[in-house]
């Protein structure tokens, strides 16, 4: 069975002003979609590797065959990356985290003033395009970042939430400000979501 494109959770001008509705349209309409479109082009004869869930196989990267490990890892990675992107956002968004989440943020990166600012450190020091990510890597909350769409379930680390620093993300508003754009981008948080994220990354259904 072919990867489909999610819907966007809310509408495309939901975010503004944070993140304006063009970039919205393009970027889940037309890259998202070309992730998706170009991942089931490159497993059209590996209908056993299809069927699985695209953080299985990414998890698995290492014994998808080598003349699609790319493809899947550009675009498989570029779909899971995109979905999870989505589910983190939403209208109304921002403020603090609370409960088990706040707390172990508080825990592991003394305040959430500091980890917000090792987010957008994170996001601005990655090169060219990639991602910033809070992951849980062997049960511990890690601040890193990633090129292109790599995706931390390659390395076994399991996303919490993670914002796109590829100019396609930013360009029409903040044209080559990433670091306001990063600024900005806390205002779209959905807490609740990256909390529910959290706690099923701890069980291990993440
Ligand atoms: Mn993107």
């Amino acid at each position: 069975m072919a990867y489909t494109l999610p819907s966007l959770p809310y509408a495309t001008n939901a975010l503004e002003p944070h993140i304006d509705t063009m970039t919205m349209e393009i970027h889940h309409g037309r890259h998202h979609k070309a992730y998706v479109d170009n991942v089931n082009k490159a497993l059209e004869s590996h209908a056993e590797l299809a069927n699985k869930p695209i953080e299985k196989l990414l998890r698995e990267i290492s014994q998808v065959p080598e003349n699609v490990r790319q493809a899947v890892i550009n675009n498989g990675g570029g779909h899971a990356n995109h979905a999870m992107f989505w589910e983190i956002m939403g209208p109304g968004g921002g403020g603090n985290p609370s409960g088990p989440l706040a707390d172990d943020i508080n825990k592991t990166f003394q305040s959430f003033d500091n980890f917000k600012a090792q987010v957008k450190q994170a996001g601005v020091g990655r090169f060219g395009s990639g991602w910033a990510w809070l992951v849980l890597a062997d049960g511990q909350l890690k601040i890193i970042s990633s090129a292109n769409q790599d995706s931390p379930y390659m390395s076994g680390q399991t996303p919490i939430m993670g914002v796109d620093v590829w100019e396609h993300a930013y360009y029409l508003k903040y044209q080559n400000k990433r670091p306001d754009y990063l600024d900005a981008w806390w205002n779209t948080v959905n807490w609740t979501k990256v909390a529910e994220r959290y706690s099923k990354a701890k069980s291990g259904s993440l």
